[in-house]
């Protein structure tokens, strides 16, 4: 097996709905992430795949064959959860063992599979020692082995991260993407870490409310996301969003708020020519804006009100109108509080909303 189909997967709990309409393909191979907010359906996406939560309605296919009815030991996955949990009694290779020896898998076997496995994930010195004689990395570490040691078609890792400190998070985040490189194996990560889904993934799957709101690859869900909530939700500090409304003078298109009139590039007015009238959200992130202590051509006039040095870069906060932004500077910049500081959004940058539904006005153009 190596292509895992969704087709409009739903999954009804009594009255709440945790997955909704899903429909997903992955590619043999692929490091696919599902992120999003807690509560919009992850966990129960990943547990339908393996198996251990009945689809409402949907089809799940594995290589073209139907399995939305086979027990999950018949599914050839293995899942690292959310909340593992160790056999304290057991050293750290009978923990990693333990799948394959309830498969009756032979003992000389079970060994060169285990070691194997502590071998990539640099727990091979670890392998005598208790659950209790480890770090927090050193467990996820081992409870990572469980699953890698079963030579399944797709891994299933939910959130495997989460228990660690933000440090060895970072560190992790490389080792799972070296994991996956020397597998070469279909992977399925769910996390509500925006950074982790970025930062691994050949494409991220974007969840709100039990849908997937977009199913691209990192870059193309960074620079062009299909709406509000997307652009949102990735990146860090996120993206700026100005509430106002769109104004024709004499053949061009403005964006206008309190505070600020922007000339639109070409490509956003003929995105928003073809859109309905109403509200609008202009999108800029911190990177895309640059500051000046001067007027300047094409700038917007605001003023500082906090600035946090990040050491590699400043954080500068400006009220612009009504609204706060978040512009990121080089590590030089300084001002005080309450000085004025000029604004101007990158023309590339510029992104549009509608203010109804938050989907994105674009045009094919880009
Ligand atoms: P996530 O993993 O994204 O945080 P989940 O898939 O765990 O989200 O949950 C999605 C929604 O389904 C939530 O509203 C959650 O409360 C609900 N839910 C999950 N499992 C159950 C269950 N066994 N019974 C009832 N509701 C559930
Ligand atoms: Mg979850």
């Amino acid at each position: 097996m190596a292509q895992v189909r969704l087709q409009n997967i739903r999954k009804q709990f009594l009255n709440v709905v945790a997955v909704d309409d899903v429909s997903l393909a992955i590619q043999e191979r692929e490091f696919l992430t599902l992120v999003g907010p807690s509560g919009c359906g992850k966990t129960t996406t990943l547990r339908m795949i393996a198996g251990l939560e009945q689809l409402t309605s949907g089809e799940i296919y594995f290589d073209n064959v139907p399995v939305g009815h086979l027990p999950a030991n018949q599914r050839d996955i293995a899942m690292v959860f959310q909340s593992y949990a160790l056999y304290p009694h057991m050293s750290v290779a009978e923990n990693i063992g333990f799948a394959l020896k309830m498969m009756r898998v032979p003992k000389a076997e079970i060994k060169a599979r285990t070691d194997r496995a502590a071998q990539m994930l640099g727990i091979a010195h670890l392998l005598d020692r208790k659950p209790k004689e480890l770090s927090g990395g050193q467990r996820q570490r081992v409870a990572l082995g469980r699953a890698i040691v079963r030579d399944a078609a797709a891994y299933l890792l939910d959130e495997p991260l989460s228990n660690l400190d933000a440090k060895l998070r970072v560190f992790m985040r490389a080792e799972l993407k070296k994991l996956h490189d020397d597998l070469q194996k279909t992977f399925i990560y769910v996390t509500h870490d925006q950074a982790e889904a970025m930062t691994m993934s050949d494409r991220i799957a974007v969840m709100s409310d039990g849908r997937v709101q977009q199913c691209a690859s990192p870059l193309e869900i960074y620079n062009h996301p299909a709406n509000q909530f997307v652009a949102g939700f990735m990146g860090s500090p996120p993206m700026n969003f100005i509430d106002g409304e769109l104004r024709r003078d004499n053949g061009t298109l403005d964006f206008v708020a309190e505070g600020v009139r922007q000339p639109l590039p070409a490509r956003l007015t003929a995105a928003a020519d073809g859109a309905p009238a109403g509200p609008v959200v202009f999108g800029i992130r911190p990177e895309d804006i640059a500051l000046s202590p001067q007027p300047a051509d094409g700038f917007h006039p605001a003023r500082v009100f906090i600035e946090e040095p990040m050491g590699a870069d400043v954080l500068v906060t400006l009220s612009l109108g009504q609204t706060l932004l978040k512009a990121r500077a080089d590590a030089e910049f300084s001002s005080t509080p309450q000085q004025p500081m000029y604004v101007k959004f990158a023309e590339r940058k510029m992104h549009l909303f509608a203010a109804a539904d938050g989907h994105a006005l674009t045009s094919d153009e880009r």
